[in-house]
């Protein structure tokens, strides 16, 4: 009885933000490679290093199989409509945060040796209040940051990341900067922008510092959240060598992505279906995005079971 199930997954090794998003601080690592092997060992096959949309075409897959369960996460990384977001040192949170996993699981992680992706030594700037955030900043400290920061641009009792998670980081010795958003990326032009004559003097290759600017709390939008307003003139320099951006995440238009015939769907609050069965392809279906692990395996589990009344929910 059952399935023979496969999974494809781009990365190396399977488990998603488990394995390579959540610090091993918080989730050793052993116990998701564990459960991993339980599941190979229970026949399940894994299909590693396959991108979909890019190795191997989605309506190839759903050739390949009966049903198919889209559990790609949310991986769309917010960024800062900021000149300089993407120079040397002003890097994604979970680029950052992957590359210290990697380092723990043993792997070679060059961004980490040559220190674009190594808080070690540095002043250290986070933006963002998430639980993201509260990631990065604890990982920064563990990595043995000069100074870690953190700029959110509400105030504590607004953020939206754990308030135990921010007293952990506290008294880690991390610094949280209130009512505070960045406002523009200064540095250094180094390399063979250094020496053009008609370089652009706003773009910088490396980054040295972060204009912080000062916010207060205004008028409740819509949601009935207090929006954040620039107190102008507030303004000052943060010197830093590294800046991590974690800013929050958001669903890929994975029917663009992957270019399915007859695709309508993104992902939302329940599961449904990405594209209308016809044979001989498979159905296919995208569970919610989560914000817990528990509830991405409550609403894989909810998904398989509806879509597939024979499914066990305690597969
Ligand atoms: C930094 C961070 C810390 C967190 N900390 C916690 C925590 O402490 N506790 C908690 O409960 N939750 C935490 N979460 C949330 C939790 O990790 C997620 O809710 C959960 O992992 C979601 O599971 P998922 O299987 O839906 O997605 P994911 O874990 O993201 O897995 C999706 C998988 O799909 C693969 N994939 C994506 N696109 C493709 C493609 N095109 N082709 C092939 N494969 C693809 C990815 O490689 C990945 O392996 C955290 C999240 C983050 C980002």
């Amino acid at each position: 009885m059952g399935f023979q199930v496969t999974v494809y997954d781009r990365h190396d090794r399977s488990g998603g933000l488990m394995i390579y998003g959540i610090p091993g601080f918080k989730l050793e690592k052993d116990v998701v490679e564990r459960r991993n092997k339980l599941l190979a060992d229970g026949g399940v096959e894994f299909v590693l290093n396959t991108n979909i949309g890019e190795d191997i075409s989605f309506d190839a897959i759903r050739g390949r199989h009966d049903a198919v369960l889209i559990a790609t996460g949310v991986y769309k990384t917010r960024d800062l409509d900021l000149d300089n977001a993407d120079a040397h040192g002003v890097v994604r949170a979970l680029d950052y945060l992957t590359a210290s996993n990697r380092v723990e699981l043993g792997d070679d992680v060059p961004d980490f040796e040559d220190g674009e992706l190594n808080a070690n030594g540095k002043r250290v700037i986070v933006i963002g209040g998430g639980d993201t955030a509260m990631d990065c900043v604890r990982t920064a400290i563990r990595q043995g940051a000069q100074s870690v920061k953190c700029l959110y641009r509400r105030d504590r009792a607004n953020m939206p990341g754990s308030q135990r998670e921010v007293q952990n980081a506290e008294e880690e010795g991390v610094e949280f900067v209130w009512l505070s958003a960045p406002g523009a990326f200064s540095g250094h032009v180094t390399g063979d922008a250094a020496t053009e004559q008609e370089r652009d003097v706003d773009s910088i290759t490396e980054i040295a510092s972060v204009r912080v600017q000062k916010m207060r709390l205004g008028a409740a939008d819509v949601t009935g959240r207090q929006s954040p307003e620039l107190i102008h003139g507030a303004d000052y320099d943060e010197p830093a060598e590294l800046v991590i951006k974690a800013l929050g995440f958001e669903p890929e238009d994975l029917p663009r992505l992957w270019g399915s015939r007859g695709s309508r769907s993104r992902a939302g609050a329940r599961s449904r279906p990405i594209s209308r069965p016809t044979a001989p392809a498979s159905p296919a279906f995208m569970p919610s995005a989560t914000s817990c692990a528990a509830q991405a395996l409550w609403s894989g589990r909810s998904a398989t079971a509806a879509r597939l009344p024979t499914a066990s929910p305690n597969i």
